[in-house]
């Protein structure tokens, strides 16, 4: 239960003066549903103007508040003309504070000719004229100028101006209550953190780092006393020690020698797998690394020693593809592999559903449909998690809780994950590395090639595919996940593809039906399609050997990770492999230098190095999080600072006070419902 406490925090924003339908649709959209949202919304930066009472001290492109007097108004001829409103400073210097569009009718309301005004804005030189181009704020005499010279700028979406969603923010601030410490206190006073209840209402006023830094700390703690409480949980039930006796692994077949960091991963695996804690152990390896191999070992020790285990994928199309290859590995062991996605139903569903309750399925793969509570299992002690990364902390958490006693648990990434933030997304976990390639791997050509040379790139293609030879192509990523746009994106650029090539191409996307997806994928595994568009939904895991070609569309719009996850598609057989990255007209010199790194280097742990410090670094005040990590307030800076703090800090309280029962410990729960992170809570009932 929710304490009272933090109710006006989580009342929804249609509770606010102001808010109705209307309003409701553009905070929806940037996740702002309730007051507690709105408070935290803190700003993407501040505008600091300074108040001048002449031009002529003013540097081009300077934000200032000037007075002025207004001499004349010149609308504009044609309606597309800008509407321009002339003034004058104290020096006799003319300015003219232009608009465009509707906004002229503002300003013949707030600019009456003869009067004097305070306005704030940008100056800049158009020609020999001065100019402010839709001035922030036109305030009379005497009106609140002076508070405005620092002003938050928030992110917005369509509907919402900067004064709308400053009210609102104001609104919920107002409403926001003192809240109990929960901050240790010799820790708060060392940095000189204010209260909580000061901290948020600072951070929205001015670049206060100590705010800021105060509700990343309490983000942070809130996260690490979630997984104490789940971890403490989990050691409560233990684990089932597993011991195979090869007999499982004696029979299987593979077609190529284990590198040694396979050897060395899989050992690792199953010495903690025979211990009776459950193993929290994280396998990194680069894109084709060979991680699925390892996966299938650990299965196998769990089915040797009379247990199931599963696998789950982020995507339906790589529970497929996980499916496939794992059956055929596993064919000569006599293993029994299932898959179980959302979208088998019927008898096949409930067959599937029976054969995990009786045990006569060995090893489920599937989406996380395998852990939905109609699942039961006669003894799944071994999980496999693919591309952690792409889950939710508590859904992670909540695998745990399927059966009995806490199961073994191996979360496989190609990403290569900092320290901090693994410890910000498990807490302690073992990592095992695969840092060696399979032999006989080529490096892959990158190109970066204007949008412009499509043409010469599509007779590039065909060249490839008269060879035989399959290649993908990805389209841009407009939003994360397939959003409408991308979708539009990838149907146009697939039917042009088809007019040149025809049936050679097939297209897979987020918002195709199952069955046409898995037919697409099928042919194009099989060969029989030469060609793949797709959306990122093609991102990881897919393997098709016979493909050397990857394009990737508007490539500055992908982050450096994800960009070599795509290319790590191709290179994977014996043939010379491309990635050809396409960008659009302009590029930032940020994004020029992202993409001649992708360029240069196929090394994937210094990509995403780079990338954390191209996405973390340089952001005004770090307010651009990382979609890595699970947190919304606390920027990569800030996480890499105080993580370890928040994390010794929440030790220490479960150390002291594990049931979280004592003054502070009451505080604790307050902050944990205040984050979302109520799981852990749920985990002291009954103990
Ligand atoms: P990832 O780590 O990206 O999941 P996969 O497990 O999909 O990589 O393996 C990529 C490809 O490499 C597969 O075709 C797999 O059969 C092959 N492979 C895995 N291990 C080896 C090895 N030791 N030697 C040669 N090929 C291997
Ligand atoms: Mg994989």
């Amino acid at each position: 239960m929710r304490p009272d406490i933090l109710n006006p925090l989580f009342a929804e924003t249609e509770t606010l003066d102001g808010v109705g339908p209307k309003l409701k649709k553009p905070l929806d959209r940037l996740g702002l549903t309730r007051v507690r949202d709105l408070a935290y919304h803190l700003p993407e930066r501040f505008v600091t103007r300074r108040a001048v009472d002449n031009a002529d001290e003013v540097g081009e492109g300077e934000q200032i508040v000037i007075r002025l007097t207004v001499t004349e108004h010149r609308g504009g001829r044609s309606p597309r003309a800008p509407y321009r409103v002339l003034a004058q400073d104290t020096l006799g210097n003319v300015l003219a504070l232009t608009y465009f569009g509707r906004a002229s009718y503002t300003a013949k309301k707030q600019l009456p000719v003869g009067e004097t005004r305070w306005v704030a804005g940008k100056l800049e030189r158009f020609g020999d004229m001065l100019q402010i181009v839709h001035p922030d704020h036109v305030v009379e005499e005497g009106g609140d100028t002076l508070q405005r010279l620092c002003e938050p700028v928030y992110r917005l979406s369509e509907g919402l101006t900067q004064p709308r969603l400053a009210g609102l923010i104001a609104q919920a601030l107002g409403k926001a209550p003192e809240l109990p410490e929960w901050i240790e206190g010799s820790q708060r006073a060392k940095h000189d953190w204010p209260s909580w209840r000061e901290a948020i209402g600072q951070a929205h006023k001015a670049d206060h780092r100590d705010a800021r830094d105060r509700l990343a700390y309490d983000e942070l703690l809130a996260n690490s006393l979630a997984l104490m409480l789940v971890r403490a949980d989990n050691r409560k039930r233990k684990g089932q020690p597993l011991k195979g006796d090869g007999s499982y692994r004696s029979r299987l077949d593979l077609p190529f020698p284990l590198t040694g960091a396979q050897k060395r991963s899989i050992a690792e695996v199953e010495s903690d797998m025979a211990q009776e804690a459950p193993m929290l152990r994280l396998l990194q390896g680069d894109v084709g690394a060979g991680k699925t191999v390892v996966a299938l070992q650990a299965m196998l020790i769990a089915v040797e020693a009379g247990t199931q285990a599963a696998l789950l994928a982020p995507t339906e199309i790589l529970a497929r593809q996980h499916f496939e290859s794992l059956r055929r590995m596993a064919e000569p062991t006599g293993a029994r592999v299932a898959l179980l996605t959302g979208r088998d139903k019927g008898r096949a569903r409930e067959a599937t559903l029976m054969g995990l309750l009786d045990g006569s399925i060995d090893i489920v793969v599937g989406t996380h449909a395998i852990f939905q509570d109609k699942v039961a299992y006669r003894n799944l002690a071994t999980v496999v998690i693919d591309e952690q990364h792409r889950f939710g902390v508590g859904q992670r958490l909540m695998l745990a809780s399927k059966g009995k006693r806490a199961p073994h648990v191996l979360a496989m990434t190609a990403t290569p994950i900092p320290r901090t933030l693994t410890l910000a997304q498990y807490g302690e976990l073992d990592v095992s590395k695969l840092d060696e390639l399979p032999p006989g791997r080529q490096a892959i050509d990158t190109v970066v090639l204007g949008q412009d040379k499509l043409g010469a790139l599509v007779e590039r293609l065909a060249a490839q595919v008269a060879e035989g030879r399959q290649a993908y192509w990805v389209c841009p990523m407009v939003r994360e996940m397939d959003g409408p746009e991308d979708i539009a994106a990838a149907e146009a650029r697939y039917a042009a593809l088809h007019e040149r090539f025809g049936d050679d191409v097939v297209m897979v996307h987020g918002q195709l039906a199952g069955e046409l997806k898995d037919a697409a994928m099928e042919r194009f595994a099989r060969g029989d399609a030469k060609l793949l568009v797709a959306t990122t939904v093609i991102e990881v895991g897919v393997d098709v050997p016979n493909a050397t070609l990857m394009v990737i569309e508007q490539a500055e719009r992908f982050g450096l990770a994800q960009l070599h996850q795509l290319r790590g598609r191709v290179g994977r057989g014996s043939q010379k492999s491309f990635c050809v990255l396409l960008h659009g007209e302009t590029l930032s010199e940020t994004a020029q230098e992202r993409l001649k790194l992708m360029r240069q280097t196929q090394d994937g742990f210094l990509l995403a190095e780079e990338d954390l410090r191209l996405r973390g670094g340089g952001e005004l005040l770090g307010t651009r999080q990382s979609g890595d990590t699970p947190f919304t307030v606390a920027s990569l800076e800030q996480i890499t600072e105080l993580l370890p703090k928040a994390y010794d800090d929440a030790r220490l309280l479960m150390e002291r006070d594990g049931g979280l029962e004592g003054k502070r410990g009451e505080a604790a729960r307050v902050l944990l419902y205040l984050f979302e992170r109520d799981f852990g809570v749920k985990t002291l009932r009954g103990g």
